[in-house]
C-alpha cells in the first residue's frame, strides 16, 4: 500500500460527491486499490483516516475491483433515489462506507472483522 500525496485535480472528483462547499468541499482521503491518496499531508498520520481506507482494501479483497465498483456505485445511485438526491446521505449510506465510518476508530477491527460483513448493514 502506498500513502501519497493526491493530485490537485482529485479534490474536484471526489467533490462532486459532497454538498459542501468552499475549502472543506471533497475528501480527506482516497482509498484507490493499492494507493490510498490523501488531500494534505496531515492526513497521512491520521490513524482513523488510515484504518478507514485499510476497511475498503479489505473489502476489495474479498470483492476484487470487477465487484467492488459495481457496488459502490450501484449502491450510491441507489441512496440517492432513497434519501431524495442528498449526496452527502446517499455516499454515507453505501454499505461499503458504512462498515469503515463504523469501525473506523476501532484499530482492531480489520484483524477480527467477518468476511462481507459489510452486507449486514
Ligand atoms: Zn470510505
Amino acid at each position: 500500500m502506498r500513502f501519497v500525496h493526491a493530485p490537485w485535480y482529485m479534490k474536484n472528483i471526489t467533490g462532486l460527491f459532497s454538498k459542501e462547499k468552499g475549502a472543506n468541499k471533497g475528501f480527506t482521503a482516497q482509498y484507490a486499490v493499492f494507493w490510498i491518496f490523501f488531500k494534505d499531508k496531515k492526513g497521512m498520520e491520521n490513524k482513523t483516516l488510515i484504518n478507514h481506507e485499510l476497511i475498503h482494501h479489505e473489502q476489495l479483497k474479498e470483492l476484487t475491483p470487477f465487484l467492488f465498483l459495481p457496488i459502490y456505485l450501484g449502491n450510491y445511485i441507489f441512496n440517492l433515489f432513497k434519501y431524495k438526491f442528498d449526496r452527502d446521505l446517499a455516499y454515507r449510506n453505501i454499505r461499503l462506507e458504512k462498515e469503515a465510518y463504523q469501525n473506523e476508530n476501532n484499530h482492531a477491527y480489520r484483524k477480527n472483522r467477518k468476511r462481507y460483513a459489510w452486507m449486514k448493514l
